[in-house]
């Protein structure tokens, strides 16, 4: 496909973008088919990595990846996971929101829609974790048109996966569970397929658990190793931290292909003019022990969904394993153990969720609108405001949580429900409006306030 074909037509492309928290990629629609936009090097996926090197210089992907064990300061990975926070991040001397450095990212990747499609405006679907609240969703967005998109939409990153592979199966009526483990977060949706009508019934999930978390793990037993051999912590060398943290994930990875493997790294830190490096065996079973735990919190969350989408087990049809640790063998055979049937392979890790995407950007453009699929999605947490509330039995007090929209209502959605003044003669109420799910409001998730006034 040449250049000129987009330049010449009035019309604004429009890309899909999985902003993952260790990689990120982006998708278009040709010929009915979602397709990845190779980075200029023909890179598929690229590590959510930015650093500002010496000169000033913006570099994102691999070769700031590269830079985190020489350059730490200079460098920032996973900045997914403070998405919605005010507070500024460190990197070269300046502090930056999470969001500047997010459109560093997005950035890179509209650049390489711009080799596609030329300079021409272009908008955007983005994805996120299904369990980002409001304010993550909103940095998101705003992330996106720092980097110069028409933020279309934001959407779940489980829903786009099964967009992905929907599309592929518009006329098979089931039910899926899309099991969603990547670098940063851990999300999982029951989806049902019917007639091309794609409905999320329920998500859930914990945004901060991840194939990070597996590393950090690693870490901390290296470290563990090194305190008993050599009695030197390494973990309070930022330096020696981000090299065990390199070396922690490369073993991971290698421990998904093989039983055990050799962790050699001859200077981790220094010691009264000492090297203390770090020689030890790990076998897959020892890096299972690590991780066990966190893989059963992710089991019980699928034991949550199932129960929240008003399901069983037996009527799941389908599981679709989405994020790169998926791989983990460990990760497959719980999930194959649970329900009794291995779950799909034909679903790839790393881009579906961005394949996806672009789907999402292809319904909306029409690219796709013939292929009869439409998708609905599911509010994550239930929103409601702040009301009077019996405490124990021992009268009202302010700071009650009334859910309006309740949790796994189909979006968008309008709610109207009455409440009433909590004094006789009242003429104004603040309306406070949280996300969550206890029956306190201080316990669940501010999103704003405002002031209604009653008429003259
Ligand atoms: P994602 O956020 O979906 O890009 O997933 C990235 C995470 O998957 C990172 O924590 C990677 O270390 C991890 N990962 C990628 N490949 C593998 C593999 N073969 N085995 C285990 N973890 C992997």
């Amino acid at each position: 496909m040449n250049n000129m074909s987009y330049q010449d037509a009035a019309f604004r492309p429009i890309v899909g973008i999985d902003l993952g928290t260790t990689n990120s990629a982006i998708a278009y629609i040709r010929n009915g088919k979602p397709e990845i936009i190779a980075s200029p090097k023909g890179e598929r996926i690229i590590p959510s990595v930015v650093l500002i090197d010496l000169k000033g210089r913006v570099v994102v992907g691999q070769d700031a990846k590269d830079s985190l064990v020489a350059m730490p300061d200079r460098t920032i990975a996973a900045v997914k996971r403070r998405m919605g926070s005010d507070d500024p991040v460190e990197i070269a001397g300046q502090a930056l929101l999470p969001q500047e450095i997010s459109a560093l990212i997005l950035k890179e990747l509209k650049s390489y829609a711009d080799r596609l499609f030329g300079d021409v405006e272009k908008e955007a679907v983005i994805t996120v974790p299904a369990y980002f609240t409001d304010e993550q969703r909103r940095a998101t967005k705003q992330a996106g048109e720092l980097a110069g998109f028409i933020v279309e939409r934001i959407i779940n990153e489980p829903t786009a996966a099964a967009l992905a592979f929907g599309l592929d199966h518009l006329n098979e009526d089931r039910y899926y569970l899309v099991y969603d483990l990547g670098g940063g977060a851990f999300d999982v949706s029951v989806v049902e397929m019917c007639s091309g009508l794609l409905e999320v019934k329920a998500s859930t999930g914990n945004r901060m658990l991840g194939g990070e978390d597996f590393d950090w793990k690693l870490v901390d037993w290296f470290a563990e190793r090194m305190i008993e051999r050599h009695g030197v912590d390494p973990r309070g060398d930022i330096r020696a931290k981000a090299l065990l943290k390199e070396e922690a994930e490369k073993t991971k990875i290698l421990l998904s292909d093989q039983d055990s493997v050799n962790v050699m790294l001859p200077l981790v830190t220094v010691t009264g003019n000492k090297p203390i490096g770090l020689d030890i065996e790990i076998n897959r079973g020892q890096f299972v022990g690590l991780i066990e735990d966190m893989l059963g919190e992710t089991i019980d969350s699928i034991h949550a969904v199932i129960k929240e989408a008003g399901l069983s087990f037996s009527d799941i049809d389908e599981v679709l394993l989405v994020g790169g640790s998926t791989r983990i063998p460990r990760v497959r055979e719980r999930i194959a153990g649970l329900f009794g049937k291995p779950p799909r392979n034909d679903v790839h890790p790393d881009e579906a969720v961005a394949l996806g995407a672009a789907v999402q950007a292809g319904l909306k453009s029409g690219a796709l609108s013939d292929s009869g699929l439409v998708a609905t999605d599911v509010a994550p947490f239930s929103m409601g405001i702040a009301v009077m509330k019996d405490w124990k039995g021992m009268g009202e007090r302010p700071g009650g949580f009334a859910a309006v929209i309740p949790k796994n209502t189909t979006i968008p959605v309008t709610r109207n429900q009455t409440f009433y003044t909590a004094f006789p003669g009242q003429t104004a109420v603040s309306i406070e409006i949280y996300q969550g799910e206890h029956e306190w409001v201080k316990h669940n998730h501010r999103l704003g306030e405002f002031t209604g006034w009653s008429k003259p």
